[in-house]
């Protein structure tokens, strides 16, 4: 029976009746089920079968320090042996998690001094959305209710989180979203230029165009702007530097608070521990964060928030419930975990790195696939990169969707020892921040073989 149990079909099995996967295609993922993984270490993962494959997207964008870590699975063990749980709840606390609050308000920009823990990204966004709310209300603003988000964001997929997402993903009929009080710019992709304009000419529009909003909704009215620093699962866009500071800018000037969603950039992805500041040279009023905050090891996000909004609420919020949190807010073994991580990207310094090695020569490497007739862009930034296939470079002509261009590039490199993820047309690589140059020459090797099965495939 066990050995029945444990069967790779088996289990197979049990995943296709039983498990229902996060944003999942019913009809496809009823005939095909999953690829079951079953161990992973260093940048590698092993399916049921025992095959090896590159962990192209370390994990999903968040095993920042590799897989097999045994120093953080003996924090984890070690604080599960000595307090598996800890309440959190107003006045109960634990070491780990008074520790690593302490750590990220030292790694974080500014004054952004102050923590409050979740299980992930979305949930940090919505703490994120609920502070935001509660200090208006304490400075006696009722009027700042709304909030700005851009075309082609990716914030989490709770309620709010979900309803400030600005791409495909939010449009399920069946859902309803907080149209009331989202509003959306435009998405600062320069790809989306018209020929007729210059990239100079289209940065401008775009600025206009936020600032245009922001007029039209009324600046008093808007509570925050929420933005990706490199937008990721919109599909990798950076945003050109003169938008970010001047949207950043005008945001400053209208009083309307700067959320940057660091779920993705942070702890080392894009070379620094948070990427506003010391990539982009902002200073935003919070970060949420997530992700590579524990590489995966154990599900965490942290809500970053200021000194002024800290003060603010402490000032004024007198008798009054912050009703918001969870039971396993600041839980001390996710937290332990968060702290050996931070420790190891330290010691080894990992930003370091991936900003001045690593990175460099990712972006590089995967630029030589821009001589493929079908790539139409490679953009990213350090290791969060993405693959724009079309379906003729030299027109930017694009593939029938019925082809699934992402999806079958991704299974041919899957086949030849590669996990990349498929998104519409795109394939996305965000590998952990361990990976060598012999691992970097050895994917776009796979990517070039992989293209190239898919091609002749398809006569193209
Ligand atoms: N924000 C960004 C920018 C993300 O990329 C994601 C997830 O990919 C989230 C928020 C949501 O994080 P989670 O899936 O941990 O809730």
């Amino acid at each position: 029976m066990d050995t029945c149990h444990n069967s790779r079909n088996a289990i197979w099995e049990m995943d296709r009746a039983h498990f229902l996967h996060p944003f999942t295609l019913f009809d496809s993922f009823a005939e095909e089920g999953s690829l079951i993984m079953d161990k992973a270490d260093g940048r590698h993962v092993y399916d049921a079968d025992g095959k090896c494959y590159l962990d192209g997207i370390g994990g999903l964008w968040c095993v920042n320090v590799g897989y097999g870590r045994d120093e953080i699975v003996d924090a984890m063990a070690e604080q599960a042996r000595k307090m598996a749980y800890a309440n959190p709840f107003t006045d109960m606390g634990n070491a780990p998690a008074a520790r690593l609050a302490a750590k990220i308000a030292e790694l974080a920009p500014g004054n952004l001094n102050h923590v409050m823990f979740s299980s992930g990204g979305s949930t940090a966004g919505d703490s994120a959305f609920r502070l935001i709310g509660y200090y208006w209300g304490c400075k006696g603003n009722t009027q700042r209710r709304l909030f700005l988000s851009r075309r082609g964001a990716y914030h989490g997929s709770t309620y709010i989180t979900q309803s400030l997402t600005g791409n495909a993903g939010r449009e399920v009929k069946e859902f309803t979203y907080a149209d009331d009080i989202v509003r959306y710019v435009a998405e600062p992709n320069l790809s989306n230029r018209p020929e007729s304009m210059s990239e100079e000419e289209y940065i401008d529009w775009l600025i206009q165009e936020f600032e245009e909003r922001v007029q039209e909704i009324g600046p008093d009215n808007i509570a925050a702007h929420f933005a990706e620093p490199v937008m990721g699962a919109g599909g990798v866009i950076v945003p050109p530097q003169r938008y970010i500071t001047a949207t950043r800018e005008i945001c400053a000037k209208h009083g309307i608070l700067y959320v940057a969603d660091e779920v993705v950039t942070a702890f080392g992805r894009l070379g620094a521990w948070f990427a506003s500041k010391d990539v982009f040279g902002i200073q935003p009023d919070m970060i949420v964060s997530a992700k590579g905050l524990s590489s995966g090891y154990l599900p965490l996000g942290a809500t970053i928030f200021s000194d002024e909004m800290h003060g603010v609420i402490a000032e004024t919020g007198h008798g009054r419930l912050f009703s918001n949190g969870f039971t396993y807010s600041g839980h001390p073994v996710c937290c332990a975990a968060a702290l050996k991580n931070i420790e190891i990207m330290e010691r080894e310094n990992l930003p370091g790195y991936v900003k001045n090695d690593i990175g460099p020569y990712f972006m590089e490497k995967l630029g030589e696939l821009s001589g493929i007739n079908t790539v139409g862009e490679i953009r990213g930034s350090h290791l969060m990169a993405c693959i724009v296939n079309v379906a003729d470079s030299e027109t930017g002509k694009l593939f029938d969707p019925a082809i699934n261009i992402g999806k079958r590039i991704a299974k041919a490199a899957q086949k030849r020892g590669l996990i990349v993820r498929p998104l519409g047309n795109l394939n996305i690589l965000s590998p952990s921040l361990t990976i060598t140059r012999e691992e970097t020459d050895q994917m776009v090797s796979i990517l070039s073989d992989a293209m190239a099965e898919v091609h002749a495939d398809l006569n193209c």
